[in-house]
């Protein structure tokens, strides 16, 4: 089979593998559409030490089931399903009591520690595949991973108040899959970006229904956001950007009280102003990836039609044009790029 792997080398390249076989209580998919993550992208483009190489790459899935290993007895082939990310996990230690399997020491998710989605086939345990409703499209089902992220951030780790204004630094995917999590639960949304942002602020405003956007390299969003909340800042503020400035940005636009969710991945290290949480007393919380619950939230938003993902997907390509696809999905031309490994 064709998939697209990242070598010993740090590389990303198509190669040939033998197709998968599902142990015992594995699941084996045919991978309909794979969605490309941010964090694929830094990969490509930088490599990570965070990655068992060779590797193939892939998170964000949805496919048919294809072949079943002998304990399996929940899905057959035939199945449409969506796998969550989760490969392996201890099962044993406090996290994973709680089903918080995003946290586990011992955990691997697919493309990064186990191979992933960006392939013909994919092999994950049945305790990781969720039916996909019938009404859901294999397009939004590739979304549900991060849109879990999103519910996770949003409806999981913080409880949004009521009439809350809520901040979302950085309009890439997540970060306008984040700001509609937000908003069906009731509160005014503000997303902010940079000036080459514009067109996913623009769609954010005119297509998603985002009550404001913000340019903040042409407006002063600080003042903004005191004239709209009378003084006092933002509710809650979430950073989906990963840039230490927008780290700051955040601690500075948040009322006193409020509320920090950090969701973009910090590449650097770089100097943060912590004295801004004491003297306004904020609530500073991290937020990664997602565990089970949120995977249904998230399901549950998209077949409720609370929250538009074919919005958000812009552009499905061949595996083989993978590096075209990277490509959009890098230079902010689109927002979800989805992968057809059968095309
Ligand atoms: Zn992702
Ligand atoms: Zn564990």
């Amino acid at each position: 089979m064709q998939a697209l792997v990242l070598n010993e080398h740090q590389k990303l390249e198509l190669r040939e593998l033998e197709i998968p076989d599902p142990r015992h209580d594995q699941v084996r998919i045919k991978v309909k559409r794979a969605g490309i993550c941010a964090t694929d992208i830094e990969y490509w483009k930088r490599g990570s030490n965070r990655l068992q190489l060779p590797v193939v790459l892939g998170h964000e899935a949805s496919g048919i089931v294809d072949k079943v290993g002998d304990e399996v007895t929940k899905f057959k082939p035939g199945d449409r399903v969506v796998p969550q990310t989760t490969y392996h996990i201890c099962g044993k230690c406090r996290f994973c009591r709680e089903e918080r399997y995003n946290i586990c020491q011992a955990r691997k998710g697919i493309g990064s520690k186990a191979n992933g989605a960006f392939a013909e086939y994919l092999v994950v345990p049945e305790s990781s595949v969720m039916k996909m409703p019938d009404r859901m499209t294999f397009e939004e089902g590739a979304v549900v991973e991060p849109l879990a992220c999103g519910v996770h951030a949003v409806a999981e780790q913080i409880r949004i108040p009521l009439n809350a204004i809520v901040v979302v630094l950085g309009p890439g995917p997540i970060g306008l899959l984040t700001a509609q999590v937000a908003k069906a639960s009731g509160a005014r949304v503000v997303v902010a970006g940079l000036s080459s942002d514009k067109n996913r602020l623009e769609f954010a405003e005119k297509k998603l229904g985002i009550n404001k956007v913000i340019d903040i390299q042409k407006q002063d969003i600080k003042k903004i956001i005191y004239e709209m909340t009378g003084n006092y800042g933002a509710d809650v503020v979430v950073e989906c950007s990963g840039s230490n400035s927008a780290v700051n940005m955040a601690l500075d636009i948040a009322a006193k009280r409020g509320t920090v969710v950090q969701m973009g991945v910090l590449s650097k290290l770089g100097e943060i102003d912590f004295s801004k949480i004491m003297f306004k007393e904020l609530t500073v919380i991290g937020s990664l990836s997602q565990k089970p619950t949120a995977w249904y939230t998230a399901m549950d938003l998209i077949i409720d039609g609370k929250i538009d993902v074919k919005a958000v997907t812009t552009h499905i390509l061949p595996l083989n044009e993978w590096e075209m696809a990277f490509q959009i999905a890098s230079n902010q031309e689109g927002l979800k790029v989805l992968l057809d490994p059968e095309a």
